[in-house]
């Protein structure tokens, strides 16, 4: 078998969609799970829709997310094949393009846009195909001496596929198998413009596929109607036996089914559809990102990888290790995926569990500095553990806890009426006064301590322990109160105790 080389081929555009994420990871474990290459390229001769930054966005993505590359833009080291950006490799392409003219596969057209539109509004469902471009202005029906000379005055001009009608064209895809489409439907699309120089997607995609030697083109459903075009390249070019194979992944559909998973759909929805945060240079909209909203990249990776592909088993959470181990196109759905957000958060949250509590402490500690907080490690790490259970991501922590590092300042309302009885500051010194004694402050001690004394005085255990709660935390929230006092200390305790019994009154 042929090594197998993949890319990934998107064009600077804007930010990279979640969807054009999963496609480089579908790509990236296909290409592991074979020992081949993963390549990036960048598809960047449509001038017109260039959007500054929008590459090095990709290439961050990427990098964040584990999916390495071993090729081409972002790889360590230049490849064989540089360059891979398309706009730098102009010159390779024109030989293509003359010599699909030379063999009569393609042809010059001159019709301005105007002229097309014209045509437009007089056929109806007109396209540039067999049936009409003999009424058009290019190099079919023009004389030679008249397009040469067109060519020197400087006129504009693009260069055509010239497609036979009647073939059915059968496209082998890994995923769908067989497509069968008539050449009658496919319009004689645009392979080269001269007003840049440049091939269009078509051309360069096929070019540069063939060039680097691509095993499989493994990308989104909608290019799916561009394959047929692309196989006739293929032969066109004399390349059938080089053409890769296709794999054409489903989409993405919005969480309720109904139609694919746009760009806008995120924010309107409430989640991110891109992996990092960004901001348009053209119009200063800004789309927010699973990094930003404070995913792990393992969570993000193990859930693209199961939109749109399953293991067969019910196990849902993969290591990329495993993820490469086990991902087979075959186990690719044809149908559509939807996209559901808070399987996504799940996931998170199961990552989340399994990190260590030092390692989430460290990334707590950040948090807790820019928010001008200062702890030792030690007590964050207890902290963590306590709290990370009821949390899907760190940043979930300071909701979780901000009551260990700052004293409450106000008290739940509906929390006092329930809980602060008349008899209840009179119980607070009381235990003010008790935990004063104590000298071993571990929760486990308090905890015995203070039992035992609501117990010998006959107090109600939940008055006691829920007016104690409301006095530290300043609502009815929290984990296991002796361990909050365990970290917080005494004197912080008694501190609370004391100005709870002063600041908390009751409304009759
Ligand atoms: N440049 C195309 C894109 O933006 C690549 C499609 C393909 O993989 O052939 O998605």
């Amino acid at each position: 078998m042929k090594k197998v080389r993949v890319r990934f081929a998107p064009s600077p555009t804007g930010a990279l969609h979640i969807g054009g994420v999963r496609t480089a990871l579908y790509n990236y474990l296909f290409a592991k799970q074979h020992g081949g290459d993963f390549l990036l390229r960048i598809e960047d001769t449509d001038s017109g829709r260039f959007v500054p930054g929008a590459e090095e966005y990709i290439v961050e993505a990427l990098k964040w997310l584990g999916i390495n590359v071993d090729e081409g833009i972002g790889a360590d080291s230049q490849g064989p094949h540089a360059p891979y950006r398309q706009s730098e490799r102009k010159a390779i392409y024109r030989q293509y393009v003359d010599q699909l003219l030379e063999a009569g596969l393609a042809y010059i057209a001159f019709d301005t846009p105007q002229e097309l539109d014209a045509k437009r509004a007089e056929i109806p469902n007109f396209q540039y195909d067999a049936k009409t471009r003999g009424l058009m202005t290019n190099s079919l029906t023009l004389a030679s001496d008249v397009v040469a000379s067109k060519i020197e005055n400087g006129e504009q001009y693009v260069v055509r596929i010239k497609i036979e009608p009647n073939e059915d064209v059968k496209v082998q895809d890994l995923i769908r198998g067989e497509v069968v489409i008539n050449s009658s439907v496919l319009d004689d699309k645009v392979l080269f413009k001269s007003s840049d120089g440049l091939p269009t997607y078509h051309m360069a995609n096929v070019v540069d596929d063939y060039l680097m030697q691509i095993s499989h083109v493994i990308r989104g459903e909608e290019w799916l109607p561009s394959a047929p075009l692309h196989v006739l390249l293929y032969r066109y070019l004399g390349w059938t036996d080089s053409m890769p194979q296709f794999a054409h992944l489903p989409l993405l559909l919005k969480p309720d089914g109904n139609g694919k998973l746009s760009k806008r759909d995120g924010d309107r929805l409430g989640f991110p559809v891109f992996p990092l945060d960004w901001t348009d240079p053209k119009t200063g909209e800004r789309s927010s990102g699973y990094r930003e909203a404070g995913y792990f990249p393992e969570a993000v990776v193990n859930f693209l990888s199961l939109l749109g592909w399953n293991s067969g088993t019910e196990q849902e959470q993969f290591s990329m290790q495993e993820l490469i181990d086990l991902f087979s196109l075959d186990r690719v759905s044809k149908s559509g995926a939807k996209f559901d957000y808070e399987k996504g958060k799940w996931f998170n949250h199961k990552y989340l569990q399994q990190k260590s509590n030092e390692e989430l402490a460290h990334l707590f500690q950040q948090e807790l500095v820019a928010k001008g907080f200062e702890m030792e490690l030690t007590k964050i790490v207890k902290i963590v553990s306590l709290i990370k259970e009821r949390s899907n991501f760190v940043k979930d922590f300071w909701e979780q806890s901000s009551f260990f590092f700052q004293a409450p300042t106000t008290y739940d309302e509906k929390t006092v009426q329930k809980r602060w009885k008349s008899e209840t500051p009179a119980q607070m010194n009381e235990l003010a006064e008790l935990l004063a004694g104590i000298d071993d402050f571990s929760a486990h001690n308090t905890e015995t301590i203070v039992k035992e004394w609501i117990a010998a005085k006959e107090y109600n255990m939940g008055g006691v322990m829920n007016a104690f709660r409301l006095s530290i935390v300043g609502e009815s929230k929290g984990p296991h109160m002796f361990d909050i006092t365990e970290v917080i200390g005494k004197d912080e305790t008694i501190a609370r105790i004391k100005r709870a019994v002063e600041v908390v009154k009751i409304k009759l």
